[in-house]
């Protein structure tokens, strides 16, 4: 896509498709993409950022499912079923709408090449991205003809086996690799291709060798496209992050793909509709049932030594803002610990215009908003006497087995918990405590992935009045003194 072809302008679905055949030998031929080709078409900027942000919302599900289901059994097909429907549906042509079809596909093509652009920047980035959209594509690929796909996709070149040869090479076929009987090699479809493109199965001994060709049964064929689709993405997205320079000179879409690759789905409006609902006098209670334990942390160590660091008073202050503890509230609240160990005139002076500040009352009068989880996670290292950061990621073992404990969490629950903080999978393992903590979820009521302390804060408050009955309880008007505790 090229940058000058993202306009400014609502784009009103120019559609000249009108019937299955354009779809069947058009742009988009298949419903799954090895996306070879960028957009070529005039999209709006709005377009760009929403289909960005909705791949990443279908990613990040798809993420969440592989943890949560590393051997992949339905309920993670399920899991990642559910989010393409809800972010990326992509349906089959049927006897639908060509014009909806077409839209669907493109979508998913334009939203692919913005997190393309997004996540190619750095090593990390682009590990992530390759790793999540090839799971994608096997995941779609459940249930769909490889001989379509295969018709359909012009640069895979993989041939079918002729019956005849087929018939000449049975004996040979069936010997090799996968001690399959002679009426199973008869009913099993088998592609012929270079070699190179089956290294695995060449090496594991499993594949017919003859003429540089490898005889590849239907069923390990699909290993061999994704690991084709991974190539081809690893070196578009290396092609990518050398034309960067070009794109950050873009004003309009520069600060739209670094804030998206930062993976930030904190939902502001969400986060804005708290405003002025929580009396610092409920904290203590709310601390103990609905805040993360990153803010819980902090407030049981605010409360403990009436005094908190620079970036422990930001995290836990915007937190705060966030879910709705009024300006004077918060500086009542504030004062009324520091001055503890403080004189008032001095809090008055060194505190109060930080916290106007945070509120958007002074300086430039920017409305700061909470920090998600990404920027806890990877901002700042808590040093000695600081009580920020998030403690799956910066807590020791035991200092989080510890904490975990202190919350009632049982023992299988914190091993599993371990075991995910142990593979990085910061949070995922908080997504865990969520559940353990603000459980039994309602049935259909999944796990959220957490990914803002001010969302796992907001979404056990919704569990927790949906499982009380308050019906329509939205998150903008609950008293907090109305919140059933969960112990
Ligand atoms: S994952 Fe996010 S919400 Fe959970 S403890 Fe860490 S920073 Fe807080």
């Amino acid at each position: 896509m090229a940058i000058n072809q993202v306009s400014r302008r609502r784009r009103r679905g120019n559609l000249q498709v009108r019937d299955s055949k354009v779809l069947d030998s058009g742009r988009f031929p298949h419903r799954l993409s090895l996306y070879n080709t960028p957009p070529n078409d005039e999209v709006s900027l709005e377009e760009f950022e929403s289909s960005g942000y909705d791949r990443l919302r279908l990613l990040k599900a798809v993420e969440q499912a592989r943890l949560c289901h590393p051997k992949r059994g339905p309920q993670y097909f399920k899991e990642i079923k559910k989010a393409c429907d809800k972010y990326m549906p992509l349906g089959d042509s049927g006897a639908r709408n060509a014009a909806d079809v077409y839209e669907e596909r493109r979508k998913d093509h334009l939203s692919h090449f913005v997190l393309r652009l997004a996540y190619c920047r750095s090593e990390e980035l682009r590990r992530w991205f390759l790793q999540q959209e090839v799971e994608l594509f096997r995941c779609r690929f459940e249930n769909e003809s490889i001989n379509d796909f295969l018709n359909a996709i012009q640069n895979l070149k993989y041939d079918k086996m002729s019956d005849e040869e087929k018939r000449e090479l049975e004996s040979q076929l069936k010997d090799c690799g996968f001690n399959l009987s002679i009426e199973t090699v008869r009913e099993t479809a088998y592609y012929k291709l270079p070699f190179k493109r089956a290294l695995e199965l060449v090496r594991q001994r499993k594949v017919l060798l003859k003429g540089g060709m490898a005889y590849v049964p239907e069923q390990e064929l699909l290993s061999i496209i994704c690991s084709s689709f991974r190539q081809r993405l690893s070196l578009a997205l290396t092609h990518a992050c050398k034309a960067l320079p070009a794109l950050e000179e873009d004003e309009r879409l520069d600060p739209i793909l670094r804030t998206m690759s930062k993976n930030d789905l904190a939902d502001e409006q969400q986060l804005q509709n708290r405003t002025g609902v929580v009396h610092p006098s409920d904290l203590d209670e709310l601390s103990n049932t609905v805040m993360p334990l990153c803010m819980r942390n902090l407030h049981v160590n605010f409360k403990a030594d009436h005094h908190l660091k620079h970036w422990g008073r930001l995290q836990y202050g915007l937190f705060l803002k966030g879910i709705g503890v009024m300006l004077e509230d918060a500086i009542n609240y504030w004062r009324s610990e520091f001055t503890q160990k403080m004189a008032m005139d001095k809090f008055d002076r060194e505190h109060v215009y930080t916290l106007r500040h945070m509120y958007g009352k002074e300086g430039k009068r920017t409305n700061y908003t909470p920090y998600s989880c990404v920027k806890i996670i990877t901002g700042q290292a808590p040093g000695t006497g600081d009580h920020h950061g998030c403690p799956f990621k910066h807590f020791d073992g035991s200092h989080l087995v510890k904490e975990l404990k202190s919350t009632k969490v049982p023992n299988p629950a914190i091993q599993e918990i371990l075991k995910l903080v142990k593979d990085q999978h910061f949070q995922v393992a908080c997504s865990r405590y969520f559940a353990y903590k603000i459980g039994p979820l309602p049935e259909n009521v999944d796990v959220p992935l957490i990914n803002h302390p001010n969302g796992y804060f907001t979404k056990a408050i919704e569990l927790n009045n949906f499982k009380a009955g308050i019906v329509n309880a939205g998150a903008s008007t609950v008293k907090s003194e109305s919140l059933p505790i969960n112990e």
